[in-house]
């Protein structure tokens, strides 16, 4: 249980301060019953109050004096005057200085009982307010703190990545290159065995670059040095020169390749570079993850100021839960399909990076078991007019 509040009564008038100092002991309170102001003054200087109960009128010191030490010593202090009609303007005043209420007297008592209960309730609800704002500003300062640490601590670690990214693809690089030299014959035959060995070597290698590089993407966007060197593109020849790359690992598994273009597809401002690694990766996800002899379409078409671009298949699709966290680094649907298929969990994460950063955004809508639709929004460049297109349908 907490120590009871402890009230002071300053009250020449011995009737009146004793029936006040009954009714508040009786009630439960710590009471301090005094006739003279100056003793009040150097009650409240010297020991612990809540609330102080004070004629305006005593005869050695006014009431507004003590009100006013009262406030200064405990400003949260609950400070209620007692005025005669004669007085009832100072006692106004008193109020606007920070007195809680004024009563004129004759005082009911229980009224007054009353008016204190109020004070200290509203007194503990303020400590209680200020406790509380005191203790989240804390909270917020150490999570501030705690936040700008991590930005370091993220920091370091893509500098650390980018580095050792870099530091990894020069060896990557040689031997990739040396075994893709000797699989042609150079400096001389290799029999099988060693072939077979050799195109685990390339293959492994590659893969390896492709996760370094994969890694290196992440790290100069996480730490913000990827730039994008925006110019107005036609995306036509992108999707095009796209189509031409994929080819051979289309051919190989019999999968269809469609596209579908809005006619005179206006230009986009898109780094074309990047705008390709995207689809690039769209692509290959689509093709890995749909069967032998499936389809693949690309669409594009413009909506208000953004061009829309679909990469569309008919293989495994993804479940509704998986949707969301396909996004994140490293994150990959577990099943044999993608067990299979192999990767980095890195592809969409940076796709998606780059479609923010043109300003875009991308989203994947499908049907689990009937294929995969993913669409991102490109910008449209500056001066494109406002002409709409029907569609032009290739495939092959
Ligand atoms: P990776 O393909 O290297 O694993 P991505 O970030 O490109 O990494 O893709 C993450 C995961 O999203 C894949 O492992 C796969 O589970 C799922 N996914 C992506 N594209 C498709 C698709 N077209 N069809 C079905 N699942 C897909």
């Amino acid at each position: 249980m907490s120590a009871p509040s402890i009230i002071v009564i300053v009250e020449a008038e011995a009737s009146t301060r004793a029936t006040l100092c009954g009714i508040l002991k009786y009630a439960g309170y710590r009471v301090i019953g005094l006739k003279k102001g100056a003793d009040a003054l150097k009650t409240i200087l010297r020991s612990p109050f809540d609330a102080v109960i004070t004629d305006i009128k005593l005869p050695d010191v006014g009431g507004i004096e003590i009100l006013e030490l009262a406030k200064e010593i405990n400003p949260d202090a609950a400070v209620i005057i007692m005025t005669d009609c004669a007085s009832v303007e100072t006692a106004v005043d008193a109020v606007n200085q920070g007195a809680y209420a004024y009563f004129v007297k004759p005082v009911n008592p229980d009224e007054m009982k009353t008016a204190i209960v109020n004070a200290l309730k509203q007194q503990r609800l303020s400590l209680e307010n200020k406790r509380l704002v005191e203790s989240l500003q804390r909270s917020n300062r150490l999570l501030f703190e705690a936040n700008e640490e991590l930005k370091k601590a993220n920091g370091l670690k893509s500098e650390f990545m980018a580095a050792m990214s870099h530091e990894l693809r020069t060896p990557l690089n040689v031997i990739i290159g040396f075994s893709q030299l000797m699989l042609d014959g150079v400096p001389r035959e290799i029999n099988e065995e060693q072939r077979q060995c050799l195109k685990d070597i390339l293959s492994s290698g590659e893969h390896l670059l492709h996760l370094v590089n994969d890694v290196l993407d992440l790290s100069k966007i996480e730490s913000g040095k990827m730039e994008l060197k925006l110019r107005n593109t036609d995306l036509t020849d992108v999707i095009e020169s796209l189509r031409r790359t994929m080819m051979p690992m289309l051919a190989q598994r019999q999968q269809s390749f469609d596209v579908k273009l809005g006619k005179r597809l206006p230009l986009v401002h898109v780094d074309e570079a990047r705008v390709r690694q995207v689809l690039l990766n769209l692509l290959s996800n689509a093709s890995k993850f749909t069967p032998d002899r499936g389809k693949l379409e690309v669409r594009a078409v413009r909506e208000g100021d953004w061009c829309q671009v679909s990469v569309i298949d008919n293989g495994i699709g993804i479940e509704k839960v998986d949707q969301e966290r396909i996004f994140e680094a490293f994150d990959r649907v577990d099943n044999p399909v993608t067990r299979e298929a192999g990767g980095t969990g890195l592809g969409l994460t940076i796709a998606k990076q780059i479609i923010e950063m043109h300003g875009g955004r991308i989203w994947v809508e499908n049907e689990y078991g009937k294929g995969s639709k993913f669409t991102f929004t490109l910008p449209l460049a500056p001066t494109v007019s406002h002409a709409q297109g029907e569609e032009r349908v290739g495939s092959k």
